[in-house]
This record gives structure tokens, sequence and C-alpha cells, in this order.
């Protein structure tokens, strides 16, 4: 067997024969256009009208949040901007097929040189770019293979066309070599519970028909696997989607200790969903999605009809809201427009906040009328925190705006280690683990190229966490996690193990670490982190907490 690393989304795993995606189209050849700029603009005008409909009808069906990305990738097709450069490259006598294909091409350097969010929406525009000469040409434009039987797709990166319509009867998991944790086909395999592994660069040589184990669980794909690793690979998936069925009870660990399940939402679409898959209430709704999607600040009733909406879903459970995280990867124009060279270090989070306060007041009172209207324990809680006066200033505001528990988040080594006295002000702290992972190993958690680094298992993070979970068990204040880590149901109970009194994660991830929670003590939990903070590197770390839990279910079983 071979081993091939990527990023893994979510903790499934699953195996089958590869089917590939087919290869783009070929770019067209820069010949003069032998027909008039007149009848080249028409041709042009309707492919991309028919491709934005198509886009549309196939968002339509999808439904959720993939019919936002749909709608948004028409919208991409029909851009006046766009349009503009395709007139002018038809009126110096391209092809409408070049014209296409070069206007897209230079648009695409634009976004990827914005970076962050906008700089993986690139691959949203090639599949705009590809569907429009496919049908310039009169040919199918390239998607998912369909070779008759249950496969494991892998490609370049899919855009959120192919993604929408997967038929999930068939597509038993996806690997991609381009793409981050961020990019459409990782957001899409989340919410669809699709098992995916992205940015797996090796993954180019995989030919089809091979079969594969694809484990998001350890970020691998295992080519020519051994009868012994098929078969356990089986068990875990068995084990999966028996957790997955298992009646939902509140949070807690085998000897009772509760530990609160909370879900990260980005909006109150998803709510219901949350709630369904058991969670017990809010860790993290983060505000920037309703920010993102507008030119402009939304207004304070425009914030407070959505806040209500959220809090409405959870009536006298915690919420916790977070206040407007914008910088590095979540950028917003009306707020961040100086240019920084190393935005993730730059005026993001609260700093930015602090910068346009007016913004931050607005979002505090929507926020306050929001609670008035609704029965939900409100928390208010603010982003990229790295000193204690900032913790003072925002949690002094807060409450100036009647708002009962506010809180920091500690992302930021700084405030871990000062964790302490960060808490002698917040009312809670809650631990974003992917800021955190980013800070501490010097690792842009958007870079494909030192993905590797970006592991929250790294025991300098651990020792991080413990500094926060040890002062709040001394000052009796609530710690919660509501980075990616506590969707890992092993590393759920090393968080536990260090101090953590709530996990929040994405609902998806809520079954599979309910089930490993209940499998564990309190005091098992604190011997698998020790296990863990023992080691040297994050994969050490990991290791050394699967042999500590497994060691501990041999001795419990034994006991029976
Ligand atoms: C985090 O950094 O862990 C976190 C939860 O915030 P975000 O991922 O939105 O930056
Ligand atoms: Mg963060």
């Amino acid at each position: 067997m071979a081993e091939l690393r990527g990023v893994g989304i979510g903790l499934g795993v699953a195996q089958g024969p590869v089917a590939r995606m087919a290869e783009p189209l070929p770019a067209p050849p820069d010949t003069p256009s032998e027909l008039t700029p007149d009848e080249e603009t028409a041709r042009v005008r309707a492919a991309v009208s028919a491709v934005a409909r198509e886009l549309e009808a196939r968002g339509e069906t999808a439904g959720g949040a993939a019919q936002e990305v749909l709608e948004a990738q028409a919208m991409m097709a029909e851009d006046p901007t766009l349009e503009e450069e395709l007139d002018t490259r038809i009126a110096a006598g391209k092809t409408a097929e070049f014209a296409v294909y070069d206007a897209f091409h230079s648009f695409r350097t634009q976004l990827e040189a914005v970076g962050g969010y906008l700089g993986e929406r690139a691959a949203d525009l090639d599949d705009v770019a590809q569907r429009v000469i496919a049908r310039l040409r009169g040919v199918a434009a390239p998607g998912v293979p369909d070779p008759g039987h249950p496969f494991v797709l892998v490609a370049k990166d899919l855009a959120p066309a192919d993604t929408a319509l997967l038929d999930l009867d068939k597509v038993l998991a996806l690997i991609t070599t381009e793409g981050g944790p961020t990019s459409h086909t990782a957001i899409l395999a989340r919410e669809k519970s699709i098992v995916a592994i992205v940015g797996t660069a090796g993954a180019k040589d995989l030919a089809d028909g091979e079969t594969v184990i694809v484990d998001a669980a350890a970020h691998t794909v295992i080519t020519s696997p051994t009868a012994d690793e098929l078969s356990r690979a089986q068990t875990r998936a068995r084990a999966r989607a028996e957790a997955a069925s298992a009646p939902i009870t509140p949070g807690a660990l085998a000897d009772g200790t509760p530990v609160p399940l909370l879900a990260n939402l980005g909006s109150p679409a998803g709510a219901a969903e949350a709630v369904e898959l058991g969670a017990e209430g809010v860790g993290l709704f983060r505000t920037e999605f309703l920010f993102l999607s507008q030119g402009n600040a939304p207004t304070v009733a425009q914030q407070k009809a959505s806040y209500t909406q959220m809090l409405q879903a959870f009536p006298g459970k915690k919420v916790v809201v977070r206040v407007l995280d914008a910088g590095a990867d979540k950028p917003l124009p009306f707020l961040n427009d100086a240019h920084e060279e190393n935005p993730a270090l730059g005026l993001r989070g609260l700093r930015a906040l602090r910068a346009s306060e007016d913004i931050l007041r607005e979002q505090l009172t929507a926020l306050a009328e929001a609670d008035a209207a609704t029965s939900a324990d409100l928390w208010v809680m603010a982003p990229m925190v790295s000193t204690v006066e900032e913790t003072e200033y925002f949690t002094t505001l807060a409450r100036e705006f009647g708002l009962k528990t506010a809180g920091v988040m500690v992302e930021v080594p700084s405030s871990a280690l000062l964790a302490d006295r960060i808490l002698g002000h917040a009312d809670f702290a809650s631990i974003g683990t992917n800021d955190l992972t980013q800070y501490t190993l010097a690792a842009d958690r958007l870079l494909g190229s030192v993905a590797s680094f970006q592991d929250p298992w790294h025991p300098a993070v651990l020792r991080l966490i413990r500094e926060v979970g040890a002062a709040g068990a001394a000052l009796g204040k609530p710690v919660g996690i509501c980075g990616e880590a506590a969707a890992d149901p092993l590393l759920a109970v090393v968080l536990v193990g260090l101090g953590a009194t709530s996990l929040s994660m994405a609902p998806t991830a809520l079954a599979d670490v309910r089930a490993t929670l209940l499998t564990h003590s309190l005091d098992d939990a604190r011997r698998i982190a020790e296990a863990a903070l023992a080691a040297s590197d994050a994969a050490d770390a990991r290791t050394a907490a699967q042999h500590a839990a497994s060691a501990q279910a041999s001795a419990t079983a034994a006991a029976h």
C-alpha cells in the first residue's frame, strides 16, 4: 500500500474504485474570427445567458447552500465588467471562444491575486468559462463521470455545479488534487457529509478503476490497500453509521460529567438542522456571513431580524454570538480597505471593529434588541483578542449595551498564556483552535503548502489550551472550544481532559463526538490528554492519545 496526504474534510472513511473527472477542454486557438464582431457577440451573449440559466436551474434543483453558490456563479457569468472584457476582445477580431477563454482567465488571475475567500472562488470562474466554451462548441461540458457503479470521484477541484447535483448513492467519496479546506468542494462536502480529502496533489496519478481507501479523519488516501486495511476501514465506516443513528442524548462523559455539545452556525438557516442533530445550543454564531454578502454593513434592523431568528430557534438555550470577525480570510471592503502585507497579522477581528467602532456599536445594539425580544440565553464574544486591555474594552462595552454575558475568543497565543488575567475580565473564554493553531505554528490556514502545520493536535497548541482550561477551572469560568478541533472525536476527549467545559462544532460532527465522549470518564480524558501533551509533534500526540484511549478501553472491558 501507499499513502497520499491531503486535507480531510470531516471524519468519514470510505473505499471504492476511482473514477476520474474528465480533463478540462483545451484552450481555444487565438486565430482571427471568420464572423463579424456582431455575430460573435450574439453567439457569446446567447451562450453566457444559457449557461447562467442552466446554473440557476441546477441551483433550484439542489436547494440550500448549493443554490446560493450556483446563483452567485450565474451572476459571475453575467457580470457587466466581464461582458465589457468580452466585447473588447471580440471588437479586436477574436473568436467568441477565445474571448471567453482570455477574459475569464484574466479575471481569474485578479481573483487569485486578492487571495483568501475570493482566491478560492477562482475554480468557480474556471467552471463557468468551461461551460460557456463547451456551449459555443456544441459539446458537453466536462462533468462528473458515470461509470455505471458507485465510485470515488477524483478531480482537480470540483465546481459547485458539479457537487450540487452529485448522486450520493453513486459517489462514495471525493478526492481533489487542488483546493483548500475552504474551497467549495470542502464546504459542500461538509454540508452533505460526503467523505472528502482536498488538496491531495499525489492523487493526480490515480487510475480509473483502482481501489482506494479515503480516510478523511487521518487526511490520507490509501492506494493498493491490503484486505486487512479494507476490512478495518469497513468496520470504522459501520461504527460511524451506527453512531449517526444512536439516540440523541445531551453530551456527557462515561461517568456522567456533562459536556454540552453546541453548534457552529453561519446563518439562522442552519438552526433547524442543528436542533435535529441534537445541538444543545450554539457555541459559535459567525455573524460575518451576514456582512460578507453585502457591499455595506447591514442595518441595525436587518441585523436584529437575523439575530432574533437565530435566538428564536433555541428558546432557553445558550447562544454564543461572535461579533464581526473581518479581515484576513474574511475580508470586508468597508472595514478592511488598507493594503496589508500580512492581513492575518493586521487589523482584523476586534482590532478592525475598534477602528470602526460605530459598526461594533450597531451590532451590539441589534444583539441587545434581539436579546430583549427572545428567551434564549445570549452570550457575546469578540474574535482575535490578543491583550487583557482588549478584553476589558470589549466586555465593558458589551455590558454597557445591557448584554449580560460577555467573553472573548482565545485564538492568539498571548491570550492563552494570559488566560488567568483575561478571565479576570471576561465571563467566559471560547478557544478558536483554527486560528490558535495558525498563530502558534506560524502557518497560514488558507495555504495548501503549509497545511500539514495546521494541526491542532500539536502539543504546543495543546499546552496553550491547558493554560486556558486551568485558568477557567481556577476562576470558575466556562471555557468552550469552537474551532474545528472540537469535531475530531478523540481530540474532543483530549480537550475535555485539558479543561474544556463545552464543545461546539459543525452539526454533522455532533453524533461522532457524542458517541466517543460516552466511552471515556473524566479521569480517562485527563490521562489521554497527558499522553498527547507528552508527545513532541502532532502525529505523535495523535498516536499517543489513540494508544492511551485503547489501553483505557481494554482496562474498562477487563473490569466488567
Ligand atoms: C477559529 O479560529 O478556530 C474559529 C472558530 O474562528 P474562525 O474559524 O471563524 O476564524
Ligand atoms: Mg478564528
